[in-house]
């Protein structure tokens, strides 16, 4: 009798243990230009991605002047490790998006998504899909420096990092900026400065195409992949330095935030003091939040569309 019952309590545990795994078995959903794969408990938002991804495309369409591939792969896991195992590539725990160049495949890391403090989607999205386009527009031979990528990609996708432009503004003020040219491989690995690399690309290029236009901001793209050094390529389209652009950038980012410096020389110390502590307790929570927010990692993959045209590359 007893053995029946062990019998029958292995048997129930194999058949749950059969459930749960086909739970787990991850489904796809296609639409056009897409197919999401994703486990059974994200089939509402995998559901809302395939709806949504066609004004997604265009939406990077508008801006860059050329769409994602023809057929995207968006898998959508549970977290960073999740994510590094399906698509075989080494991630960051704190990974929320990454582009997989050439393959035209997209990963998001669920876990930095969800509400009420993840980033919308659409904006993950759009970013990476930016950078499977310049992928292609590059091509596998041919970079730009990873501040002008990832600002294009902000600009394109919707930056998430606007809280930290006090940040920023404070950097502009000290002349604490990190060099463009710390900038061009990879960005810090120090959380803060890294947020830093991230929102001053961000800023610097969504002001270029504030003041000069998209259309500018693309060819300044093609000629960093022609091998113009970006200040040379500054010069030749504009006719300007790119030491005056950045001079009138930062008078445009003190101008923003002209008001509030205005309002804290007017308040008494005490107050300056209160407000500094609460500055520093939110710049805290920026930075836990930004190690799961921060979207890179996007592995450089042979692309299957020819480079964009150039010249000769020239000689830095
Ligand atoms: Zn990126």
């Amino acid at each position: 009798m007893r053995r029946a019952v062990r019998l029958c309590g292995s048997a129930l545990l194999g058949l749950l243990a059969g459930a749960a795994a086909r739970a787990e078995e991850w489904q796809e959903l296609s639409g056009p230009g897409v197919i999401v794969e994703a486990a059974p408990r994200y089939a509402g938002f995998a559901e809302s991605l395939v709806r949504s991804f066609p004004a997604r495309a265009a939406e990077v369409r508008a801006a860059l002047g050329a769409g994602p591939p023809a057929l995207v792969k968006v898998t959508v896991a549970r977290d960073a490790a999740e994510l590094s195992r399906r698509l075989s590539v080494p991630l960051r725990p704190w990974v929320a998006g990454v582009a997989l160049k050439g393959k035209a495949h997209v990963g998001l890391n669920a876990a930095s998504l969800r509400p009420p403090t993840g980033l919308p989607a659409a904006v993950i999205l759009r970013h990476e899909l930016s950078h499977l386009v310049l992928g292609e527009r590059l091509g596998p031979e041919r970079t730009i420096p990873l501040w002008l990528e990832e600002g294009v990609c902000q600009w394109v996708g919707g930056s998430a990092y606007l809280g930290q432009r006090s940040d920023l503004v404070s950097r502009l003020s000290f002349g604490a900026l990190i060099p463009w040219g710390a900038l061009v491989r990879s960005f810090p690995d120090d959380a803060q400065q890294a947020a830093l690399a991230y929102v001053q690309s961000y800023a610097f290029v969504d002001y270029l195409a504030t003041a000069r236009g998209g259309r500018f901001v693309l060819e300044l793209v093609d000629a960093a992949a022609c091998g113009t050094p970006v200040p040379r390529a500054v010069f030749e389209l504009t006719g300007e330095a790119q030491v005056d652009l950045e001079s009138a950038w930062m008078r445009y980012e003190r101008e923003r935030e002209r008001r509030l410096l205005y309002f804290l020389q007017a308040v008494s110390p005490l107050v300056v003091g209160a407000v500094l502590v609460v500055l520093a307790w939110r710049r805290r929570a920026r930075v836990a939040r930004f190690l799961l927010e921060r979207m890179e990692e996007e592995e450089a993959m042979p692309a299957a569309l020819p480079p964009v045209g150039c010249g000769p590359v020239r000689e830095p």
